[in-house]
């Protein structure tokens, strides 16, 4: 049963600073299109496949009656994903405002959902989460999904996001999230022509506007993901420094694993395995192209936990 606090479908504790960075209106511009429609997309089985994999991440590390932030929450597509992992408590934040609208509808139609969530707009890479989350809410995971490489943009935002990753989560309390494998995509890029500034394929392409030198911070290149992402900007996220950074705020990485291992270990198991035809990843009429298959790769899964 669903357990309300009064307080638990309020957008109105935290007015966010008005912020108009490209990324917001970026997703601010996407609609929410719903299942059926998601259905008739040209990468419907790579969507699946990155639902799959999340699935899997929540799976091994989310305990029942667990606390969970999510930073960068998006539409709330993980929601009930956080359900069946049967969590007790969830509150998301995300910078794109009507996402946060879309994210609260959906928590709000959804049924028999045995946490209490609440929903907040905010820049997460450039304010602390303490004003909108009470300092005394501890939790006992904080997820990111597809969304940390924005904060690479910058030293301080990278820092502001390790901060609101951090403060408010448990000892022993673990950190999951997916990102582009930078050390990837730099060496497709440097394996092309000399003179080339892009990599991809029909599905994806990431295009740099230099391809020289790449700073830890603020490496930037445009990403375009047919019929998901249309030319954002987006910022590589340098492994080694996440890793650095992050042992500066407690963190002990636990998981780096890229998209490919990931399926090739958990399809292994039996649960998982029938997740990928439950999710669509799998059925009769096939499964990924090698399109999607090789975008599919651009990510890798980690978790970290707190000492
Ligand atoms: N996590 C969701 C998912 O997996 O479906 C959404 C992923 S979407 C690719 C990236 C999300 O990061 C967007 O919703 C975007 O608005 C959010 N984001 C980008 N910069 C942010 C920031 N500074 N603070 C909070 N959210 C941010």
């Amino acid at each position: 049963k669903r357990a309300r606090s009064p307080t638990a479908d309020s957008a109105s504790e935290h007015q966010p600073k008005k912020v108009h960075t490209e990324v917001a209106e970026h997703y601010n511009a996407r609609p929410d299109v719903g299942v059926e429609k998601r259905k008739e997309s040209t990468i419907f089985r790579l969507k699946s496949f990155n639902n799959w994999l999340k699935s899997v991440l929540i799976g091994r590390y989310a305990r029942p009656r667990d606390r969970v932030l999510d930073v960068g929450v998006g539409k709330g597509g993980d929601l009930l994903k956080w359900s069946k992992a049967r969590i007790q408590f969830f509150i998301g934040c995300d910078i794109a405002s009507k996402s946060i609208e879309q994210a609260r509808e959906r928590y709000r139609t959804m049924r028999n959902v045995p946490f209490e969530a609440h929903f907040h707009a905010m820049d997460c890479y450039s304010e602390p989460i303490s004003n909108v989350v009470s300092p005394e809410q501890v939790f006992d995971m904080v997820s990111m999904q597809f969304c940390l490489h924005y904060s690479f943009e910058t030293e301080t935002k990278a820092r502001m996001m390790l901060h609101n990753v951090t403060s408010q989560l448990k000892p022993g309390g673990v950190f999951i999230g997916t990102i582009p494998d930078a050390y990837w995509i730099v060496k497709k890029l440097k394996s092309e022509s000399d003179d080339k500034l892009q990599i991809g394929n029909s599905i994806y392409s990431i295009r740099f506007e230099r391809r020289d030198t790449f700073e830890k911070f603020g490496a930037k290149y445009w990403f375009h993901l047919e019929d998901a992402i249309d030319d954002c900007p987006e910022y590589l996220v340098h492994f080694p420094t996440l890793q650095k950074l992050a042992e500066e705020y407690g963190l002990e990485l636990v998981y780096n694993k890229k998209f490919h291992q990931v399926y090739e270990e958990a399809s292994q198991e039996l649960d998982f395995n029938q997740l990928l035809y439950r999710m669509n990843v799998i059925s009769e009429e096939g499964h990924l192209s090698a399109e999607e298959w090789e975008a599919a790769n651009v990510y890798l899964a980690f978790a970290f936990r707190k000492k």
